[in-house]
């Protein structure tokens, strides 16, 4: 069960209150190239992802962002770092929602500027706190290293500054690269706001390791109930980290996807079945039906082992079964048995 949130507008979406979990990502190209930005954001689209964040160096590639917005079919976060002018132009500009954190951009007139804009324009502003980069003096009063309590302490100060403006379209994240810190900032917050959190464990490292910690960071948070959109931080394809972010989703029920069954393999198995269990599972990111489909190394034990698939398939000296909860179909042989795996699956 969530724990009830704001429910903030983004764009066409929600984060918070009752909306489903969503998934971000991040460009990675460069922000003065409008058409590689477009691209790389129309892939994610297509990978599934609901909401993407740019960041600028510059007003002038800040200036991208309504030509860029007009390709893309998701909205379109801003990373501000800490200029208010970055962010002002990124408003004119049409932009979904603000990344910045308002104790960071040079004082109280700016942040008042920044603020009335947001307002006007329904722009949102997430609160990243970074354990990396806490205040100097958060970090002395927390014994002069990165702890939960300073995290949160430094989000109640960004977030006190855009109250006290009568701002409450506020989203926020507390994001760590050490997932038991991550995981203690985003509960010990979550027992004192109610604005929606964006869950990620930051600087997470390539494939295997952003994987691990992610799934176990952003995982253990949405088990708790805690949570409204993630970021899979990733050194690597932003897909993947779409991907990543999908696979967490779906495996806690909280997204209607194929699921892949496919047993380790072991002695008994007579045939060549992990790369057509990989082949499967790349097959499977391509199609939307909530479908559990099997691979399983050997005909006489799969089809129980896998009792709980939808379709499945196994193989062994040259031939192959289909196999619907647990009961087999068919036979085929083994050459074909991918594509009659296919061919089912679209028939579903
Ligand atoms: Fe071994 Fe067959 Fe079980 Fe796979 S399904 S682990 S091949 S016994």
């Amino acid at each position: 069960m969530m724990e009830k949130t704001k429910k903030i507008k983004v764009g066409q979406l929600y984060i918070g209150g009752d909306a489903p979990i969503t998934i971000q990502s991040m460009v990675k190209a460069d922000a003065h190239d409008v058409k590689a930005c477009v691209e790389q954001i129309l892939a994610l689209e297509a990978a599934g992802c609901d909401l993407v964040r740019l960041g600028f160096l510059d007003l002038e590639s800040v200036r991208n962002i309504s030509a860029i917005k007009k390709q893309i079919h998701i909205p379109l976060v801003a990373d501000i770092h800490f200029n208010y002018r970055f962010a002002l132009e990124a408003i004119n500009q049409g932009i979904d929602k603000l990344r910045l954190n308002p104790g960071n951009i040079g004082g109280h007139d700016k942040v008042k500027m920044v603020v009335t804009q947001a307002k006007k324009n329904h722009v949102p502003i997430r609160i990243g706190v970074n354990a990396g980069s806490l205040q100097k003096d958060i970090l002395a009063r927390h014994g002069g290293h990165p702890t939960a309590e300073g995290m949160v302490e430094s989000a109640s100060e960004h977030i006190k500054i855009l109250e006290d403006l009568d701002f409450d379209q506020i989203i926020v994240s507390l994001k760590a690269s050490d997932v038991d810190l991550m995981v203690s900032a985003y509960r010990l917050f979550a027992q004192k706001y109610d604005y929606p959190l964006h869950l990620g464990v930051t600087e997470a490292g390539t494939q295997l390791s952003s994987t691990v910690k992610s799934s176990i960071g952003i995982g253990s948070l949405l088990l708790d109930g805690i949570g409204n959109t993630i970021r899979v931080s990733l050194t690597g394809d932003n897909v993947e980290e779409v991907i990543i972010a999908r696979e967490i989703l779906k495996h806690l029920h909280l997204r209607r996807e194929p699921i892949l069954i496919s047993c380790p393999t072991c002695s008994r198995t007579q045939w060549n079945m992990i790369p057509i269990a990989k082949k499967v599972e790349q097959y499977l990111t391509t199609i939307k039906k909530p479908l559990k489909v099997a691979v399983m190394g050997c005909a006489v034990n799969g089809p129980g082992e896998a009792r709980e698939a939808d379709i499945g398939i196994a193989g062994g000296n040259g031939m192959g079964i289909i196999f619907v909860k647990g009961e087999v179909v068919t036979t085929v042989p083994e050459s074909q048995l991918y594509d009659e795996l296919v061919k089912r699956i679209e028939q579903w």
